[in-house]
């Protein structure tokens, strides 16, 4: 499978997000201008090797965005994907359940939007909500949200086996950044369409949430489809490492374009 070992959860660890340091830069090229401007680098080298997955319509990439509110789900998308072929990129955000998905299982919805051949979908949340708010609101009842990480494991192999290839990435941040950024949102008018009261109840609930996160990290970290955790306190350091990430997978595929089907050898344009 290819993969990045930059901040992977190797399979089988014990993770537990709490004690990993969000503000930690150590692995950036360098100060904050030299790391952004890697960054642009690796927003290019990754609109190349998109149009090359995107002309072959033989494989697919699926990115999981995980994190708190204000983790930078939606920043991550827009510095990473930015200079993305549209056409070849898929992003859904997946909110509340509606009444339908809720009368079906909790994979039905996910399943209708996992990428077709050629495509990156980036999901915005995912069926790891299931495992998450699910619990910490207790949504279900336990054995029932229990033997979901069995069941997404499962899934995501069928992906994988299928030609997906799987990138989940878990923007980690800490409780005070994201009372600054709340604060932010607060305070800047063109900010305010962001904010949610209903977010203070979640951020109440912050050492339940993360425990759901260690968990279902722990558990769903696998050779197939592993987890990375990003610190990301730092805006310019998690556009790099999921820029970075993004970029070995991509290479890993070793991606060739396809020969065309007929001999354009001769082909003269009148
Ligand atoms: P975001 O915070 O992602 O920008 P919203 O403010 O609309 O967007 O939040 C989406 C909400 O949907 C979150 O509170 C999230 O917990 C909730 N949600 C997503 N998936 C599920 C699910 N499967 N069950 C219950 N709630 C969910």
């Amino acid at each position: 499978m290819p993969t990045s070992p930059l901040h992977r959860v190797e399979p089988g660890t014990a993770v537990d997000v709490a004690a990993i340091d969000a503000a930690d830069t150590s692995a950036a090229p360098g100060d904050k201008d030299e790391t952004e401007e890697a960054s642009a680098q690796l927003a290019e080298r990754m609109a190349e090797l998109q149009e090359v997955l995107w002309a072959r319509r033989e494989e697919s990439v699926l990115v999981v965005l995980q994190g708190m509110d204000t983790s930078g789900k939606g920043g991550t998308i827009e510095h990473v994907m930015g200079a993305v072929n549209p056409a070849g990129l898929r992003v859904t955000s997946f909110k509340v359940p509606t009444e339908p998905e809720l009368a079906h299982d909790y994979l039905w919805r996910i399943h209708a939007n996992v990428p077709a051949d050629g495509e990156i979908a980036v999901f915005d949340r995912s069926h790891y909500e299931d495992v998450l708010v699910v619990r910490v609101e207790n949504l279900v009842p336990e054995d029932r949200w229990r033997r979901r990480y069995d069941h997404i494991n499962a899934f995501e192999q069928l992906l994988v086996d299928e030609g997906t290839t799987i990138v989940k990435l878990f923007l980690h941040i800490s409780k005070d950044e994201q009372k600054e950024r709340l604060q932010d949102r607060l305070d800047e008018p063109d900010k305010h369409w962001k904010f949610r009261v209903e977010d203070l109840e979640t951020r109440s609930r912050w050492g339940a949430y993360q425990d759901a996160f260690s968990e279902a990290i722990t558990r769903t970290s696998t050779e197939h489809a592993p987890w990375h955790i990003i610190p990301a306190d730092k805006k310019w350091y998690r556009n790099w490492a999921a820029a970075t990430i993004l970029v070995d997978v991509l290479k890993g595929l070793d991606l060739t374009y396809p020969k065309p089907e007929q001999d354009l050898s001769d082909v003269v344009i009148p």
